[in-house]
């Protein structure tokens, strides 16, 4: 990735959502001995209290709280502060409450038991990414325009509601329209350069990116040309031109 660089971490502030005291213990101290300023909220009442009061930069946000439904507060906050890093928690492995929390607007999730290293290294990666590079030209795929400056998807003039992962996925396979990109490739450049689990992420990733594409050429009001994302079985996908 070449020229990025990292951002100062000891600015960072990032709001811990945990009813677990073991779980909050050990990622509020990880935090704070990895130079982040961590702020540690039992429930969903005083984390929203909480996001009120201070600008964090990411919540990490267990979906199973005492009082709020994960799920719901992931999409107040998202709702209310929409560059903020927000990073689901869950000890569900069930694809529903994934897709539920991503689909509620969260960037990213992490199955319980997890290690810190690779919570750091996810923390990293997003974190770095948003603090900006410069701006690409528009890219026009089909009908579609894809200005990752305005970090921007339209079709026909009329936006594409894509996620953080979703607009950085086809921005990416654009970018190389024509050309087959490996799985390795897209998990390297839209996740973490140092993450090497398991891809299924950037599967339902996809799933998703095709249908909120699908379901906006339904809307618009002529009939509209979308690019069209060929799965290659055993190497990844290519957009094609
Ligand atoms: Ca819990």
């Amino acid at each position: 990735m070449g020229t990025t660089v990292a951002p100062d971490r000891s600015r960072l502030r990032v709001l811990v959502v945990e009813d677990d005291d073991t779980i909050g213990r050990h990622l509020e101290a990880g935090l704070r001995s990895n130079g982040y300023a961590p702020t540690w909220s039992r429930t969903g009442a005083s984390a929203l209290t909480e996001a009120v009061r201070t600008p964090y930069n990411a919540v990490l946000l267990d979906l199973g709280l005492p009082d709020l439904d994960g799920v719901e507060l992931a999409r107040a906050l998202r709702t209310r502060y929409p560059d903020l890093l927000i990073v689901i928690l869950t000890a569900r492995t069930d694809d529903i409450d994934v897709i539920a929390g991503l689909d509620a607007g969260a960037d990213d999730y992490l199955v319980k038991p997890f290690s810190l290293t690779v919570l750091l290294a996810r923390l990293r990666a997003h974190l770095r990414r948003r603090t900006g590079t410069a701006p690409a030209r528009p890219l026009r795929l089909g009908d579609l325009v894809v200005d990752a400056g305005a970090r921007r998807c339209s079709l026909h003039g009329i936006d594409v509601p894509l996620r953080p992962k979703e607009f950085e996925l086809l921005a990416l396979l654009g970018r190389h329209a024509g050309q087959a990109v490996s799985r390795e490739t897209l998990m390297a450049e839209v996740w973490d350069e140092n993450w090497f689990g398991s891809t299924k992420t950037l599967d339902v990733t996809m799933a998703s990116l095709r249908r909120r594409l699908t379901e906006t050429a339904q809307t618009v009001p002529r009939p509209a040309h979308l690019p069209r994302i060929t799965t290659l079985r055993g190497h990844g996908y290519r957009l094609e031109r």
